[in-house]
């Protein structure tokens, strides 16, 4: 079984990912207010959560993460590089990740955060925000890197099959899915473009500061779950 859900006010895209025979399941991105329609379809179809999955640490909006583990029996996993030190599981490149008869493979993809991770599960591949439907994330803040970024979407992404599907983890646009040969081909920062080029573009996107990154990005360090409370 395999469902995305759009959170309107932040264009995120969560993934859900179910293996029918063991009934175990996983989100990939969940939005803290979103949790009700995660727990709907699990609760309807009597799949049982084991993983909420980050591909970065947000800079945009909270993570459902925090909340899926303290309701259900999910896990939370966020890679290792992003300094998420409340994650029950730290992730590195090339770690498998097994629900029921089905397993999805961690694949490093550093540049917009420096703990960026693509997942890849069958001939399906979310990008979060390193590869974007025509575009990328910024590489502006949170440890960004316009050329590390290239380099792993040309050296790693661009390398899996044409066919791949790619689904990022927003779109501003109404745009939902994509595949490698399609980025490959048209995407208007990568797609015959060096790696200087592919540089020089990022550094001239002036574009504005997140609205929430002061509150989502110390909030998604601890999973969305609330600050401690001093003394
Ligand atoms: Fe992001």
């Amino acid at each position: 079984m395999f469902k995305q859900f759009y959170d309107e006010k932040s264009s995120t895209l969560t993934y859900l990912i179910a293996d029918m025979t063991s009934k175990q399941a996983v989100l990939i991105d969940p939005v803290n207010e979103n949790i009700d329609a995660y727990l709907e379809i699990v609760n309807s179809n009597h799949l049982t959560l084991v993983y909420s999955l980050e591909t970065h640490v947000h800079a945009d909006h909270i993570t459902g993460g925090g909340k899926l583990k303290s309701m259900t029996t999910a896990k939370t996993g966020v890679s290792r590089a992003c300094g998420a030190e409340t994650a029950d599981i730290q992730l590195e490149d090339n770690d498998v990740i097994t629900f029921g008869h089905e397993k999805i493979t961690v694949i490093s993809t550093p540049g917009h955060t420096a703990g960026s991770l693509s997942f890849l599960w069958q001939d399906r591949l979310f990008t979060g925000d390193s590869l974007l439907i025509n575009g990328c994330g910024r590489t502006d803040f949170q440890g960004g890197d316009a050329g590390e970024l290239y380099d792993c979407i040309t050296g790693k992404l661009f390398t899996l099959p044409d066919e791949t599907l790619v689904y990022p983890g927003h779109d501003y646009n109404g745009r939902r899915v994509s595949a490698i040969g399609q980025e490959k081909g048209i995407n208007p920062r990568l797609a015959n473009k060096s790696r200087a080029e592919f540089i020089d573009i990022m550094a001239n996107l002036n574009l504005p500061k997140p609205k929430l990154i002061d509150i989502a990005v110390p909030a998604n360090r601890r999973c969305g779950t609330p600050e401690p409370q001093q003394g």
